[in-house]
């Protein structure tokens, strides 16, 4: 029988520890209700919303968090219909987007009325790969070419010991293997399914270090030595790619620019140029686009994603060209990891949100792909149509700072 007051004390003085409780009580609600009543106690505040939650914990604590103390809620707007002619997504979507920045759903919607009535935008997965690239640490630069060398010629009997641990993890290339001093970075490229990859990758990555090491003697100084490259912004991710490589267009009329954006196709082309262009280029940016990150990051808070790549998918170039009067609108997004299976996917808010898109599991990660790419299209165009008809400010001051009237 547990002693709720018992374990709280013991918390309290410092005998416990927070991960220790798990084992203490008859199941996991308790062990999370003993955790928040902890630290209600210790910092004097009452938690009693981050006590209301659905989510079925004890799996959560398998593999989604340690030290449960409940749940946060972000609000969920739809936004919608969004008509696509992708590869795999075709038809019409609703997209949830979890956010808690206002004017975000209704730009994101704008846009997705406008592509719609367009006749629909093209959405593909231009390239599609995971990675992981370790360091290694040789006694010299002469061996850190020979080594190079080793991993080139025994490309198959590395690929055979990466895959032996997974039935969806397959490499590729081990591409590039850069050289710096004595340190010696190879980029293992893989392909991974429906899941994101990145716990997949790590494990094939390090049994194909272990052939590595028992064969050359080489010394593996760190499974990630950031040439992954891993949750920060990278040029070579934004030329190499990374996760899903995606692309989306669409050729706007005139008369559908000016009525549903209210502005025109030189005006979206000028706004383009100078900001997304010539204004990232001279903040040095590697985005060179308006609000990439804000459709990533609502989809990725709603579906499960691992919302440290927000980063990643921040990447890319919108181009935006004038055809008579028309507009031809595009968004490139290098690196954009995701999944319909595996990390958070399986968390039932984030499972429904993507069966909302019929792409939760086996099978559907190139349809939800195509569909991100397709939202953040909208979200894009919005903006940029927004800014170009110079009612940005107007839009925030209503949606964000809850100034619409009713
Ligand atoms: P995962 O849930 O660890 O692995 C995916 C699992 O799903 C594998 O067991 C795979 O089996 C199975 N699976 C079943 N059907 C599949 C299908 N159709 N396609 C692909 N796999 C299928 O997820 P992960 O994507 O590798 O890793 C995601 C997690 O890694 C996230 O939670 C993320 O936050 C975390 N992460 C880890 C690191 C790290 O360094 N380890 C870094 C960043 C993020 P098989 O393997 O047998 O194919």
């Amino acid at each position: 029988m547990v002693n709720e007051e018992e374990i709280l004390s013991k918390l309290m003085n410092g005998e416990l520890k927070l991960y220790q409780i798990d084992k203490l009580t008859r199941n996991t609600r308790e062990a999370v209700d003993i955790r928040r009543k902890f630290i209600e106690k210790k910092s004097e505040v009452e938690l009693s919303n981050l006590a209301h939650y659905s989510l079925n914990m004890e799996e959560a604590l398998k593999k989604n968090i340690e030290n449960p103390i409940g749940a946060v809620q972000i609000p969920v707007g739809l936004a919608g219909p969004l008509k696509l002619n992708g590869k795999y997504a075709q038809g019409d979507f609703y997209v949830p987007l979890a956010t808690s920045e206002g004017a975000l759903v209704a730009s994101v919607n704008r846009g997705c009325s406008a592509i719609t009535d367009a006749g629909g935008a093209n959405v593909r997965i231009a390239d599609d790969k995971m990675t992981r690239g370790p360091v290694i640490k040789t006694k010299s630069l002469i061996e850190a070419l020979e080594i190079k060398e080793w991993i080139n010629s025994h490309f198959n009997e590395l690929k055979k010991a990466a895959e032996v641990t997974t039935r969806h993890g397959k490499l590729i290339k081990i591409d590039p293997v850069v050289v710096v001093g004595r340190y010696l970075y190879p980029r293992f490229v893989f392909k991974t399914g429906d899941s994101m990859g990145m716990n997949m990758v790590t494990i094939a990555t390090e049994n194909a270090l272990n052939l590595l090491t028992h064969k050359t003697g080489a010394h593996v100084v760190a499974l990630s030595g950031n040439l992954c490259v891993d949750k920060k912004p990278s040029a070579l991710n934004l030329i190499e790619g990374r996760g899903k490589t995606l692309v989306a267009e669409i050729i706007i009329p005139k008369n559908i620019i000016e009525k549903t954006l209210k502005t025109t196709t030189e005006a979206i082309v000028e706004v383009n140029t100078s900001k997304n262009l010539i204004g990232s280029a001279i903040s040095g940016s590697m985005g060179f686009n308006a609000q990439y990150a804000n459709m990533i990051g609502a989809i990725f808070l709603a579906t499960g994603q691992d919302e440290a790549h927000i980063v990643e998918g921040s990447l890319g170039i919108t181009t935006a060209e004038n055809l008579n009067g028309d507009l031809y609108f595009s968004v490139t997004l290098p690196d954009v990891p995701l999944a319909t299976i595996g990390g958070g996917t399986g968390l039932e808010t984030a499972r429904e949100c993507l069966e909302i898109m019929g792409v939760y599991g086996s099978g559907k990660v190139g349809k939800f792909a195509e569909i991100v790419a397709g939202t953040v299209l909208a979200g894009e165009l919005s903006l940029v149509g927004a800014l170009s008809a110079g009612h940005l400010a107007r839009a925030h001051k209503e949606l964000g700072r809850g100034t619409k009237s009713s």
